[in-house]
């Protein structure tokens, strides 16, 4: 080794001892005489005085040394003189006097400060990324990861589970995205999909007895860009057999307590979690995923709004359709400006308008372009439902129960934004459960998986798949956590002809299902066990447990939101001797047509 100890390592016991480190020169300071060097490596750093009283040879080296030039240094560790100590350091008792120093390698000047944590460019820190990594956030943040993947791995270990790799190479598996296709060059003309989660093979390795899998699985899928999304994350796929759903639940939630005590910097909210059906998840929280860490829940109030002479809202009751609330503490002051942001919002959401009534600060009086279409018992009973004080704000969608659920919900988590309740450094977690079998909307006329097509939809609610569909509750489930999704699951189909049966009610023809399934329907003729699994998202917990807003900050190499690699100028065009060899052209679009 170049070195005998790290840069995080020495204390006062190793006062008097000759030491070599080698890393990067975090910060030099040039006293005159004297050179000091903030040394760092991964462990940390360590300060070294280069004195040219001590070895002028080591000190003509120094002074040729400049920020981010790695260097090896060798001399004494010593005390530092009394009140020049520095508490901030975990090495900061100590310092090294340096009696050799070589400059292992210059660097050039980099774009950005590597020992500060300056706003820096999201593009330049992923063109430079393997700079970004040399900070002190990203490294915190990678080494957070891997406690957390460590922490998996033991406790999954221990509970036996075994580690199987799954091939990257496979066929398409449907998780409701496009897939990444890879040519073959043996087989022209076709394709490897890589896989958008190894689904279909971890349920093949419960039919082929293994009982309880685990992979940190690589995931890919094309989907639509959006800010936060990858076209290739980490899941902690997992599959047991012979379970019921409450076993994996109360396994998973075991599992999130206990990582999140060992490595996460962000304290859980509660160590028990919450259970939610999916109808009340969405009831109370306008959506499947909420973020419990505060309350602001939407409030049916379509028995009084009906009532009122406010024609919209009475002719909408009639209909079928929904009128809900929500109290914004505080917000009775609101400009006309700030509501008007609010109704654009509500706008985007597909609302036609958005209603509101303050409750005046000091006189408890109700104000708002729709206050008069209510009787006094009437507004006294709504404030109460809402538990509006006086200085709050209520603001009312009116439509069919999905877009008054994507009103609220939206306006629901902008109002926590504004209010700073999603500021909390807490992590609450809670299971939604008894989802839909099937997607509300159809798509081409057929039903849509909600979770997959392996899902298994309640036994007691099978005999509803030929009369009623829509009303067939599963036996998915998914972890939420502060508005995120951070693991989906379920109960699986293990039987041949209740799969098919879904498949058809899902436009798979048999044909189709055995051209693209045969292997796993095939399979479930040959013994398959009950079973069930789960796969939380490893970057998003990650992100979470660091602080982080963006799953980015916790990838080492990750994509820009255009699914592009800076640094690397991925994707890109090939040789055309490699089309050539795929037997592939290129079509550019006719631009005209
Ligand atoms: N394969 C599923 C997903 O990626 C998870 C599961 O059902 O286990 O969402």
């Amino acid at each position: 080794m170049l070195k005998t100890h790290s840069c995080g390592e020495l204390r006062r016991e190793h006062i008097g001892q000759t030491v070599t480190l080698a890393g990067w020169v975090n910060r030099r300071r040039d006293m005159g005489g004297v050179i000091f060097i903030d040394l760092r490596d991964r462990a940390g750093k360590t300060q070294v005085v280069i004195d040219a009283g001590r070895s002028r040879a080591a000190f003509t080296a120094a002074e040729g040394v400049r920020s981010e030039y790695v260097v090896q240094v060798s001399g004494q560790v010593s005390a530092r003189p009394a009140g020049q100590e520095n508490s901030q350091m975990p090495t900061g008792d100590v310092e090294v006097l340096a009696d050799r120093v070589v400059v292992l390698n210059p660097a050039k000047t980099t774009p950005f400060a590597i020992d500060r944590d300056d706003p820096v460019d999201e593009t330049t820190r992923l063109r430079y990324r393997y700079l970004d990594l040399r900070r002190e956030r990203m490294q915190r943040n990678l080494i957070l990861r891997h406690n957390a993947v460590k922490f998996i791995r033991d406790f999954l270990g221990s509970r036996g589970f075994i580690e199987v790799e799954t091939p990257i190479l496979f066929k398409s598996t449907p998780e409701g995205a496009r897939d990444y296709l890879v040519p073959s060059r043996v087989h022209p003309g076709k394709f490897y999909a890589l896989p958008q989660s190894p689904q279909q093979l971890k349920q093949l390795l419960m039919v082929a007895g293994y009982e309880r899998y685990f992979q940190i699985a690589r995931c890919f899928r094309d989907e639509d860009l959006r800010a936060d999304r990858q076209p290739e994350f980490t899941q902690l796929d997992m599959e047991m057999s012979f379970v019921e759903r409450d076993d994996i639940l109360d396994l998973i939630e075991a599992l999130m307590v206990g990582m999140v005590q060992a490595v996460s910097l962000v304290p859980l909210a509660h160590t028990q979690f919450p259970r939610l059906s999916y109808a009340e998840a969405t009831e109370r929280f306008g959506t499947d995923r909420p973020d419990l860490r505060y309350g602001l829940e939407l409030v049916d109030i379509g028995d009084i709004a009906g009532r009122s002479a406010f024609r919209v809202f009475a002719e909408n009751v009639a209909a079928g359709k929904r009128v809900k609330a929500i109290c914004a503490p505080g917000c009775a002051t609101y400009s006309r400006k700030q509501l008007d942001d609010l109704e654009s919002m509500a706008r985007a959401q597909g609302a036609k308008a958005l209603a509101w009534l303050a409750i005046q600060p000091d006189s408890g009086e109700i104000r708002g372009p729709i206050a008069k279409f209510f009787t006094v018992d009437q507004l006294i009973t709504l404030t109460e439902r809402l538990e509006a004080k006086p200085g709050d704000l209520i603001l009312i969608a009116s439509d069919s129960k999905a877009i008054v659920h994507n009103v609220l919900s939206t306006l629901r988590t902008e109002l926590a934004r504004r209010l700073g309740y999603t500021d909390q450094k807490q992590l609450a977690f809670a299971w939604v459960i008894d989802f839909p079998l099937f997607e509300e909307e159809m798509e081409e006329g057929h039903f849509a998986p909600s979770h997959h097509m392996f899902t298994a939809p309640k036994p007691e609610h099978i005999p509803l798949l030929d009369s009623d569909p829509a009303a067939v509750l599963s036996q998915q489930y998914d972890l939420v956590c502060n508005g995120y999704e951070v693991a989906g699951g379920s109960i699986r189909i293990h039987d041949q002809e209740l799969q098919a049966k879904i498949m058809s009610l899902i436009g798979f023809s048999m044909t189709q299902a055995r051209e693209q399934f045969g292997h796993l329907l095939e399979a479930f003729e040959f013994g398959a066990p009950p079973h069930g699994g789960i796969a939380p998202g490893i970057d998003r917990l990650v992100a979470l447990m660091a602080g982080e807003p963006n799953i980015r900050e916790v990838m080492a190499f990750p994509k820009t939101a255009q699914a592009t690699d800076l640094m690397a100028d991925a994707p890109s065009a090939v040789l055309p001797r490699q089309l050539d060899e795929l037997q592939l052209a290129i079509k550019t679009k006719d631009k005209a047509g």
